[in-house]
């Protein structure tokens, strides 16, 4: 065997920018390849790499190489495919290579943990386990729970939706193969999708768009899905998947954060059967890396995750969902800021696959790209089946009493739907008690001691918190300003909704649906279930109620209070609140019953609401459009956002400042404009002062020129180095 030297060009998991030649002793016949993991010595200690490259010769000295300690993986991580596509957002982003890298992987892997061997795919009954009864395993619940879950679903589960229902699942799958009551299954199981019968054939709108869909199957083509709420966008999305598959091709469905519900994975399996890998934020390190393998693997064919499963790998790759294309939780907002929607698009063009961007109020971005043409516009009117579209009312709110949550109307209405024995659900913005705790005496009012910010009261948990930065301390009793003890709490939170609702509908059960309720595991997923059963018959709620549940006794929507949307700071506060008001009017009415949507407000008259309300997302997008591009806004123009941040007040501004300078002296700054730097609203935060400096171009190309030979300057002044500062490439959040 002859073992022989050779160069290997690694992207090493820190955050610096370029990549670093190392020394690898190996077989002639066993080459490593690009994409698989060493640990390299890095400054005094050692790190994670990822070969990016064997080159010929080297930039360095040869004799200041240093060895690899250590090749980490037998095949590549990464195809070549995605080490391109990472390039590309590390150079887009401006964020380094190597740490793009590491981001796209499951933490596990990350840290140098070993690839897992495959487990199986699915989980079956034995004869031994369907003969059980379950008051022979009443001293172990979770393993009877299994087992009852096993039985309902007809014997055979696929890991994925198992790991999801009980997740973490591992001891007490362990335990049930132990007694043998059931056992593993390599293969998938000969899925019996769903027979015809359960399928709705689908109606004229749907057809087009499956059809339009299928026919860009094997090339780049991006469909904009624009369809109502409930016009049957993910029967459309299974329908083209079909396709798909069988040409033996993978799809990947990228789903917004609280998008992935139990309903949607039983959907999909239902039709597909054990083939689906499931990745978010929910799952263990070690359910994440089974995900990514599965998928980077090929054994799942359909991938379904979050924000970050962009990135996973997959074999033969030939469509990609991005549903409910407009949610924010597809930027990620630390790190490496992407847009997962935009690296879908990219990624298929690249994979040569069509991308299909699905909504009932598409993001300002894409609609422009439809009615530009560059996007096929595929537009379902109507809704599927025969639900019918709800009937929206404005309340006045000027005449409420101070701190009144709900008018007479409002109260009455709520009372005829309960009286019909169906049920209402109220969206509250917020969570807590009440945004404000202040002194009547004196009007002290309580605010965060680390940032620019009011404390939100917490009743339930007698507390003031801090929704910004985490801080809380007890709730005090007395003003701490003049000693008074006339403290009241000021505002509504879905915890005070609740309680006004209690005293005045004291007969009907509630309940309360937020960050904070809801903190257990799997405390959503039974209480969607208990909805559904009709235990309840008022749900309050954030927006964790709004997205992709489907109750069709649920036939009335009600907002108290839209008005701090009517009037935000940043210019997408109005698409963004129209696009809340058209999701949550989505879950009102869905089967055979109409629906009806309340919403109260001091603005009844404001034209964009009166146009939204009488004609809808797409003519009131139309308007609000116009303005962003009469105001030079995005989407057509666009922006980057350089961020500092201190804990010493003066440092972020000066640093800016010096980096504004060195905007005079580059002739690619000449299609740029900036402004600022300025402090944001909030201009302490977590005990951080912070500013920033909006860039702003007619094109992408301009602005990215910019940033490429601006950024490493900036990263260069002293003053870089006395605070933490980040650039973010087509923010979506400009405070
Ligand atoms: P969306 O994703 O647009 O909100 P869904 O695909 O979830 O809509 O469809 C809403 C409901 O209508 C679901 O219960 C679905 O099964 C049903 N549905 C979808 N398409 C049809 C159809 N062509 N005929 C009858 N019912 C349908
Ligand atoms: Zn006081
Ligand atoms: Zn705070």
């Amino acid at each position: 065997m002859t073992r022989s030297t050779i160069l290997v060009r690694v992207a090493v998991f820190a955050p610096l920018a370029g990549e670093f030649d190392y020394l690898l002793e190996t077989e002639a016949s066993r080459l490593p390849r690009p994409g698989q993991r060493v640990r390299v010595p890095f400054g005094r200690s050692s790190r994670i790499a990822v070969i990016t490259a064997l080159p010929k010769s080297t930039p360095m000295e040869r004799k200041q190489l240093k060895p690899v300690e250590a090749l980490l993986d037998e095949i590549p991580l990464f195809p070549s495919s995605s080490l391109e596509l990472l390039r590309w957002v590390s150079h887009y982003y401006h964020y380094p290579y190597g740490e793009s890298l590491a981001m796209a992987l499951p933490v596990n892997l990350r840290k140098g943990k070993p690839w897992l061997e495959p487990g199986p795919v699915a989980v079956a009954l034995t004869p031994l386990g369907e003969a059980q009864d379950g008051k022979a395993l009443s001293r172990a619940p979770r393993q009877r729970r299994m087992l009852e879950y096993l039985k309902e679903q007809g014997g055979v589960v696929g890991i994925e939706r198992l790991r999801e229902h009980f997740s973490p699942a591992g001891a007490t799958l362990k335990a049930l193969l132990a007694k043998g009551l059931i056992e593993t299954l390599d293969a998938l199981p000969a899925a019996e999708p769903e027979g015809r019968r359960t399928v709705p054939s689908l109606n004229q709108e749907q057809a087009e768009a499956v059809e339009a869909i299928v026919e860009g199957l094997g090339d780049y083509t991006v469909c904009l899905l624009d369809g109502v709420t409930g016009s049957g966008k993910t029967e459309v999305y299974l329908r083209a998947i079909e396709q798909v598959l069988a040409r033996d091709q993978r799809v990947m469905v990228l789903v917004p954060e609280i998008g992935l519900t139990p309903q949607l994975v039983e959907r999909f399996e239902r039709r597909f059967g054990a083939c689906l890998a499931l990745s978010h934020s929910g799952l263990s390190h070690g359910e994440r890396q089974r995900a990514w393998q599965q998928a980077a693997s090929g054994r799942a064919r359909i991938l379904i995750g979050t924000r970050s499963a962009v990135f996973t790998p997959l074999p033969a790759l030939g469509l990609i969902v991005v549903d409910e294309e407009h949610d924010a939780s597809y930027k990620q907002q630390e790190g490496c800021r992407y847009s997962a929607r935009d690296i879908a698009i990219l990624r298929a063009r690249r994979e040569r696959c069509p991308v299909v961007l699905g909504s009932a109020t598409p993001s300002f971005e894409s609609l422009r790209n439809a009615l530009e043409g560059r996007y096929r516009h595929l537009v379902l009117n109507h809704r599927a089946g025969n639900a019918r579209p709800p009937r929206i009312r404005l309340l006045d709110a000027r005449g409420l009493k101070a701190d009144e949550p709900f008018g007479r109307e409002f109260l009455d209405a709520i009372q005829n739907c309960l009286a019909r024995d169906e049920q209402v659900m109220l969206f509250v913005n917020r969570r807590g008690y009440a945004p404000v705790w202040m002194c009547y005496d004196c009007n002290w009012v309580a605010e965060c001691r680390r940032c620019d910010a009011r404390m939100t009261v917490h009743r339930h948990e007698r507390l003031l918190w801090c929704h910004h930065c985490g801080f809380r301390q007890a709730l005090p009793t007395s003003c701490p300003e003049c000693g008074g003890t006339n403290l009241n709490p000021l505002g509504q939170g879905t915890q005070r909704i609740e309680r006004r609702l209690a005293e005045c509908l004291p007969e009907h059960p509630i309940l309360r649906i937020d960050r904070d309720s809801m903190s257990a595991r799997g405390k959503l997923e039974k209480s969607l279930s208990e909805i559904k059963e009709g235990k309840y018959s008022l749900l309050v709620g954030t927006q964790l109620l709004s997205k992709g549940h489907h109750f069709p006794n649920v036939t009335l929507v009600a907002i108290p209070d839209i008005d701090s949307g009517l009037f935000g700071i940043d210019f997408r506060a109005t698409e963004r609140l129209a696009q809340l008001i058209v999701q949550v009017a989505g879950r009102a009415g869905r089967a055979d019953k109409r629906g009806e949507v309340l919403i109260q407000t001091r603005y009844p008259e404001h034209p964009l609401l009166q146009l939204l309300l009488a004609q809808g997302y797409r003519a009131f997008a139309r308007v609000a459009m116009r303005e962003r591009r009469e105001a030079g806004f995005p989407p057509y123009t666009y922006q980057a956002l350089l961020r500092a941040s201190s804990p010493k007040q003066p440092l972020p501004m000066a640093f800016l400042d010096e980096a504004t300078g060195l905007l005079a002296g580059l002739s690619e700054a000449r299609a740029v404009s900036h402004w600022g730097p300025v402090p944001p609203p909030m201009a302490r935060r977590a005990g951080r002062y912070r500013a920033q400096l909006l860039l702003q171009a007619d094109d992408r190309a301009s602005l990215q020129a910019l940033l490429r030979v601006w950024l490493p300057a900036v990263g260069k002044l002293p003053s870089a180095r006395r605070v933490r500062w980040a650039v973010d490439v087509d923010p979506i959040d400009l405070y």
